[in-house]
């Protein structure tokens, strides 16, 4: 594994995040609403150093499956949350790669009655967008590579490095024969 970002250059991202969304909220109410499972390391991180008042919700998003690593069909399931009508919603999620994920998510908030629908992540992957959308507030750009680490798992494992690090092709292949489990 190479280290891609280290554990200070994440809490400097993180820093510089909260700072900008503090001062566009100014002081007004914010709901944010996390994407299971990948963003909460991002979330826990961030809405600690926010200003202002803060709702925290989350929704489940996945469209990896087991051991691939290429995006599939994308699953939704926004179950657990409450009325939005009205709130002024920040939806965080780790990784901007096709897009995809985000796209639906605004479409699928915004038809909640949220006043208003910004997105930040805390990377986005360069060359990989299929989509119109643009995420309000980007942490970092970083290389289309496959990384692990800081919330982001590869077959379940690997959230809790605290630090962001590119997997080897080859540690991926290592790893083909391992049983299939669903994550996001
Ligand atoms: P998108 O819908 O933008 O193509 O994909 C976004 C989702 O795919 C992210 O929320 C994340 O779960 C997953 N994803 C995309 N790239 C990577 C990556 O390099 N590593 C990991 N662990 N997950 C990724
Ligand atoms: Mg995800």
């Amino acid at each position: 594994m190479k280290i891609i970002l280290t554990t200070e250059q994440l809490a400097e991202g993180i820093d510089r995040l909260a700072a900008v969304v503090s001062r566009e909220s100014d002081g007004k109410p914010l709901t944010v609403i996390g994407v299971l499972t990948g963003s909460i390391v991002v979330v826990a991180d961030l809405i600690r150093r926010l200003d202002g008042p803060v709702n925290l919700n989350m929704v489940w998003a996945s469209s990896y499956r087991g051991t691939a690593t290429a995006a599939g069909r994308l699953e939704l399931r926004l179950d657990l949350l409450p009325d939005l009508n009205g709130q002024d919603v920040l939806i965080v999620d780790d990784i901007f790669d096709t897009g995809r994920t985000l796209e639906a998510l605004v479409a699928a908030l915004r038809g909640r009655g949220a006043a208003r629908v910004r997105s930040l992540v805390l990377l986005r992957k360069q060359g990989r967008a299929e989509t119109a959308l643009v995420p309000d507030f980007v942490g970092f750009d970083i290389p289309d590579v496959f990384v692990v680490g800081y919330g982001l798992d590869y077959d379940g494992q690997w959230r809790h490095l605290p630090y962001l690090a590119a997997l080897d092709p080859a540690e991926i292949a290592s790893h083909s024969g391992a049983q299939v489990s669903s994550h996001a």
